[in-house]
């Protein structure tokens, strides 16, 4: 399979080849599809198989493909586990955006407030964050879930581990309207992440690399 099979805009494929991609991984030729399909998707992917285009990819042209209406707000909101790999996630969107006017912002601890404004008031699509620190936006109202259509959860399990699960529970119900949910973790064993793929997926598609 080529990234010309995939459904994706020439725009995200002109940015797929500016970072010599060649093939979409198998975590990408599994995910992308049913993503683009409006499906939940419940995968097992580890860092290193391209999980993270896995996801951005499909985000991106779901945002090509539903120009915004009148609102305002975030579209797609991204979770990770830690600030570097936020950082990663924001790097990656940022380069397979390039191409198109999808604009990306980035929330986490160590980056000063000031700096986080422009989320609240300018047409962000994509926004990669760390729980704890947009927990503390959206409760002090410096952050309003309201428009988002996509949460994705990276390293599900990891969060879990660290011990984020009711702060992504209460992210999960203020972004109750949602439209579609991804979970990609390392592993789907386990109680955590299983309570946590019933809690937030509908009808998911397995997706395991
Ligand atoms: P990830 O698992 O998302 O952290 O990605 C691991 C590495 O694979 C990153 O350095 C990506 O730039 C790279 N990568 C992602 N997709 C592809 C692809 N289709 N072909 C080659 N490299 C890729």
């Amino acid at each position: 399979m080529n990234f010309s099979d995939l459904e994706l805009d020439d725009v995200l494929l002109n940015a797929v080849e500016q970072q010599g991609y060649t093939k979409p991984t198998v975590i990408q030729q599994l995910a992308i599809p049913p993503a683009l399909d409006g499906k939940d998707i419940l995968a097992s992917a580890a860092t290193g198989t391209g999980k993270t285009a896995g996801f951005v990819l499909p985000a991106l042209q779901h945002i090509l493909d539903y120009p915004r209406g009148r609102t305002n707000g975030v579209r797609i909101l991204i979770l990770s586990p830690t600030r570097e790999l936020a950082e990663q996630t924001y790097k990656v969107a940022k380069q397979l955006s390039c191409f198109t006017e999808a604009n990306c912002a980035i929330i986490t601890g160590g980056i000063n407030y000031g700096k986080h404004k422009d989320i609240s008031d300018g047409l962000v699509d994509i926004l990669v964050a760390t729980p704890g620190r947009l927990l503390e936006y959206i409760e002090n109202e410096t952050f309003d879930c309201r428009d988002i259509e996509w949460l994705v959860l990276d390293e599900a399990d990891r969060m879990l581990d660290m011990g984020f699960g009711q702060i992504i529970e209460k992210i999960g119900a203020e972004t109750q309207w949602r439209k579609q949910t991804l979970l990609f973790s390392a592993t789907l064993e386990g109680k955590g992440v299983e309570s946590f793929a019933n809690k937030f997926l509908t009808d998911p598609v397995l997706v395991e690399a």
